[in-house]
């Protein structure tokens, strides 16, 4: 029986629905050329249903988005709205996706394209054919934990300013053993190695990370293989030799940390694909965003010169997490190492060479031809 596959677009602001354009013609081709049956509606999300409901995110699209199979998601605000309560601002329907969906695992590729080795910060020789993935826990720890705020620090006459600022960083094992089984999951269909991060050395949530992502390899994936490391040490090694990872697994704050300094290993934000997982539904699929690292980029919205490849390759991710189609992300992903490797490029990836770039329509026209190329 042919699966269906129901799929919420949210455009979003800016070059959010510049760029989903390209990603819905790349979703068309695949149901023309591989019968792949996606069911796709669209609807509003930040700004854009601001301007329709005066709230970032309906009440309606939001169950739309608990049943979908996955969503996907353009980028959302704008200076139009810097001047919103923080309450209605574009962000908070990003959030409120995030929480109410439950996404507890964030998972931000790091690949380097060989034609584009020459933008990353490091040389060319550490980051060719890179192709690591961070996993970040995101719905817990130093982000969400309680107490926390800013207090007056009354008793203490040593305290010059007279004021005490407050973060807890807590962990329960079940959070910590969701995400972990998340990361050897993943780990198992692609390199099968996981180095989980924390730090142990200094922090009791560190310990007890450490001896539950421990507990789920042995019990259950003890097939993949698995190394701890201080997440200052990680730091360094991302640098230093970032081919050493496959899967890297670590808590909400180091990961935020960790996955923007790996980000940058690959050149250009307008190539980061990102997914954010949560618990497995009945139908056998997790609960699923997927969305391009960048914003809304409000300095060249309207003008098609947004590149589009983040949120195809956001897309490709929801082939292969969401839908099983390993072979279908696989073509889509060499399609674009062709037309990069072709010295296709949008403005945001001309080096110093120069050259014409395309626009983002024409970046999608030449991902297009090389899926029928390739097909
Ligand atoms: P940004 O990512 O929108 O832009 C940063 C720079 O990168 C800009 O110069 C932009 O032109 C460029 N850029 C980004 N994506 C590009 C692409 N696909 N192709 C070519 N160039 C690209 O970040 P910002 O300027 O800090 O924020 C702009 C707005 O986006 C703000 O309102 C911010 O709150 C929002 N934002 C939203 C998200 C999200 O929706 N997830 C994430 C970050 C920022």
């Amino acid at each position: 029986m042919t699966q269906t596959y129901n799929l919420l677009i949210l455009p979003g602001d800016g070059i959010g629905p510049e760029v989903m354009g390209q990603v819905v013609r790349v979703i068309d081709w695949f149901r023309d050329n591989r019968g792949l049956d996606f069911r796709v509606e669209q609807d509003l999300v930040g700004g854009a249903a601001y301007d329709a409901h005066g709230k970032p995110l309906s009440d309606e699209t939001m169950a739309r988005a608990q049943a979908a199979d996955a969503v996907l998601l353009g980028a959302v605000g704008g200076p139009k709205y810097d001047v919103l309560d923080f309450s209605v601002k574009p962000e908070r329907g990003l959030l409120r996706l995030r929480k109410e969906m439950d996404l507890f695992a964030n998972l931000r590729p790091a690949q380097c394209f060989d034609a584009l080795a020459d933008f990353s910060s490091l040389k060319p020789e550490i980051v060719a054919g890179l192709d690591i993935l961070i996993v970040r826990e995101l719905t817990s720890g130093v982000y969400f934990g309680e107490p926390r705020g800013i207090h007056a620090d009354d008793n203490n006459p040593e305290n010059e300013g007279g004021r005490v600022g407050i973060n807890t960083q807590r962990y329960t094992s079940g959070e910590i053993r969701r995400v972990a089984r998340s990361a050897f999951e993943l780990a198992r269909r692609r390199g099968n190695k996981v180095c989980s991060m924390e730090k142990a050395n200094v922090m009791e949530s560190g310990i007890l990370w450490r001896e539950e992502v421990q507990w789920v390899h042995d019990n259950e994936y003890p097939d993949v293989e698995l190394s701890h490391m201080y997440a200052d040490n990680g730091a360094m090694q991302l640098v230093r030799n970032p081919r050493q990872f496959d899967v890297i697994v670590t808590d909400n704050l180091f990961g935020d940390i960790l996955s923007d300094a790996a980000a940058m290993l690959t050149g250009s934000l307008g190539m980061l694909p990102s997914a954010s997982l949560g618990a497995v539904m009945a139908n056998g699929r997790p609960k699923a965003l997927y969305e391009p690292v960048h914003g809304s980029a409000p300095d060249i919205a309207g003008q098609g010169k947004a590149n589009p490849i983040a949120c195809i390759l956001s897309f490709a991710m929801a082939l292969r997490y969401s839908f099983d189609q390993g072979q279908a992300a696989d073509d889509l992903e060499a399609a674009v190492q062709r037309v990069l490797a072709k010295g296709v490029r949008t403005a945001d990836l001309m080096g110093p060479e120069g050259g014409t770039p395309v626009s983002t329509a024409g970046m999608g026209d030449e991902i297009l031809a090389e899926l029928s190329a390739g097909a």
